[in-house]
């Protein structure tokens, strides 16, 4: 899978996206991630400016219609079928699991990030086919959040993670979180490993991990429970639970 980032600090892609799995992923070929520099297209040669005051007044500087539009184009022309535009703001959708997921089947995106006060708007209506946001707090830029989306995009594309990194069974699959986990010491400070995990009784581990899901889910992210698919059996748990509490 290509991602393609338009951005003013391509140095920030290239680094966080350089590292660890992602960074493993690009050199064996299972993703790429190229970066286009929009100050290259400024009109400026002397400074390479590309933003200006808002029309209107206001604080802050806004980044030209110009250089993004010229940026762009050169881009999507590397490209056979226009890539879809992910402008990342704060205005857009908000990214989820199931967002990823959806886009994990893209050949290519671009992620068009902003910074100052943002972008042009009609440079947006020219060349974003999707908003999206990482969550409602503003940041002072859109490299992070184009970096978040890859990363979580990335571990769902084929060959990205290997076995023992597995997207399998994670928080948000059948929109519960991920049971907890454990490692060696056997013992932590006084802290043993729950007992059923040392069993080696695999329907007895599966049993008390889905339940661990359904409590956590219960107390730290109710709201997903509501649209979690669920079985008979969870729905008898999760009823032992509320009796519990009465
Ligand atoms: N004035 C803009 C507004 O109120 O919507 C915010 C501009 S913000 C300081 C600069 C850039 O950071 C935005 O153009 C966007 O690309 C990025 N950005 C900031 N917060 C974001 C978020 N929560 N999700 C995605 N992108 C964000």
């Amino acid at each position: 899978m290509n991602f393609h980032v338009l951005t003013l600090f391509p140095e920030m892609i290239e680094q966080g996206c350089g590292a660890s799995i992602l960074g493993r992923a690009q050199a064996k070929g299972a993703i790429s991630v190229k970066v286009t520099d929009i100050r290259d297209y400024s009109e400026d040669v002397r400074h390479g400016r590309v933003d200006d005051y808002p029309y209107g007044g206001g604080a802050g500087m806004v980044m030209q219609a110009g250089p993004v539009v010229r940026a762009y184009r050169d881009v999507a022309a590397q490209y056979e079928t226009p890539p879809r535009v992910i402008y990342v703001t704060p205005q857009g959708r908000v990214f989820d699991q199931k967002l990823a997921e959806e886009l994990a089947q893209c050949d290519t995106l671009l992620f068009l990030c902003g910074h100052y006060e943002g972008i042009d708007e009609r440079a947006l209506e020219e060349i974003a086919t999707d908003y999206v946001s990482i969550g409602d707090y503003v940041l002072t830029g859109g490299e992070l959040p184009a970096m978040v989306m890859i990363d979580a995009i990335s571990r769902l594309v084929p060959g990205v993670l290997n076995n023992k990194e597995s997207a399998e069974f994670e928080s948000f699959h059948d929109n519960l979180l991920e049971y907890p986990q454990y490692t060696r010491p056997e013992i932590f400070e006084g802290r043993r490993v729950p007992e059923v995990l040392l069993s080696g009784h695999h329907a007895n581990i599966e049993k008390w991990r889905r339940q661990q899901s359904l409590l956590r889910t219960r107390e730290r992210r109710p709201d997903l429970l509501e649209t979690a698919s669920l079985t008979k059996e969870d729905l008898k748990y999760l009823k032992t639970l509320d009796a519990l509490e009465q």
